[in-house]
């Protein structure tokens, strides 16, 4: 496939912005950031700043269009390579609305997983069984999403998740839930449970904006007919927590907190991705959870997505180039 040829050419980290289309509450709004058909770049004229990206997605894209430019990685992940799919942007810029979309527009989670199982129903050399495990980072600290909020806010299921490293630098998140799956349809319920359990607070950028990162692992066995071998792969599926900076939402308290964590660890993962990206002898994994998690999944041999979302309204153009910007970093 072309994504995959351009992934073996060109390193193995993919950058891609989806402009999300006006809302109703947004019949007056004013473009800020332009776009145009068939070219990846996202102009901001009043900045004189031009964008460049690995593939944009206007705003009367569809879930089919982006899908069709994601299913090349969810092969890679078949094919025994780590994979990590994000969504960046600020709180309400359509991070949700791509990995996990409505009923009526299914988004990337639950067609990967639709993609899995057909994988696995074609494929007769190659037997894969699947597992799903699904965890929050907020405010630096780990939460099991496949358990119940009551249970896991009592102190044995809370202090329970922990990252260690097995051999072979193999990233394990100890005592996380880990349900084997055997239907896509099953494993996308499982995922809106978990989605649901999610911490949020109000802001002022969104009134249950998402403060925290939520992550969907899929841990892929293939074991080989022709010699049994078998090969182990995770896929992860990230809807990152909003990327708004702290003033403009007014925090205070709490949400001052919330949103200082999130920018701590978001820049930590682009610090992370830009020394990848330039080959820099240092990766700083350590500097955030998000990055001890996926450590195993970013770099040699792992392939890299990142959706970054951004929205239309010249109102939220502050936050949209710095979206933009950190796209540049991590290109
Ligand atoms: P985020 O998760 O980044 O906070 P959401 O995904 O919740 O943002 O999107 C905010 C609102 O915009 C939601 O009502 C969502 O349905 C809508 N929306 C976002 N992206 C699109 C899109 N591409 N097409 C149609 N509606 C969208
Ligand atoms: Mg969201």
């Amino acid at each position: 496939s072309s994504l995959n040829q351009m992934l073996d050419l060109k390193g193995n980290i993919r950058v891609f912005c989806r402009v999300r289309p006006f809302l109703p509450n947004e019949r007056n709004a004013r473009p800020g950031p332009v776009t145009a058909p068939d070219v990846d770049w996202v102009k901001v004229p009043s900045a004189r700043k031009e964008f460049e990206f690995d593939k944009v997605f206007q705003p009367n894209s569809v879930q089919d269009d982006v899908f069709a430019e994601v299913e090349p990685i969810i092969r890679s992940a078949l094919d025994g390579h780590n994979v990590c799919i994000f969504a960046y942007g600020q709180t309400g810029s359509g991070k949700t609305f791509t990995m996990e979309g409505s009923k009526d527009e299914p988004g990337v989670v639950p067609r990967s997983l639709q993609r899995l199982f057909e994988e696995a129903s074609y494929d007769t050399n190659v037997n894969y069984s699947y597992s799903l495990s699904m965890l929050e980072v907020y405010k630096g600290s780990l939460q099991d999403l496949l358990i119940a909020r009551s249970t896991r806010n009592s102190d044995h299921v809370t202090k329970g998740l922990s990252i260690q490293m097995a051999s072979k630098g193999y990233i394990e998140v100890e005592n996380l839930t880990e349900v084997p799956i055997a239907d896509a349809k099953e494993a996308s319920r499982l995922y809106l449970k978990g989605s649901r359990r999610r911490s949020t607070a109000w802001t002022h950028a969104n009134d249950a904006s998402s403060r925290s990162h939520c992550l969907l692992r899929i841990n892929i066995v293939s074991t080989s007919a022709h010699d049994n071998k078998k090969r182990v792969s995770k896929l992860w599926l990230i809807d990152l927590g909003g990327s708004e900076r702290l003033l403009k939402t007014n925090a205070q308290g709490l949400t001052m907190e919330e949103g200082r964590a999130i920018n701590v660890s978001l820049s930590a993962l682009g610090d992370v991705i830009s020394a990848l990206q330039r080959r820099r002898p240092h990766v700083p994994y350590r500097n955030s959870k998000l990055t001890q998690i996926l450590r195993d999944c970013l770099g040699e041999d792992s392939k890299t997505l990142m959706l970054v979302h951004v929205s239309p309204n010249e109102n939220d153009l502050g936050e949209t180039i710095c979206s933009l910007s950190f796209a540049t970093r991590v290109r």
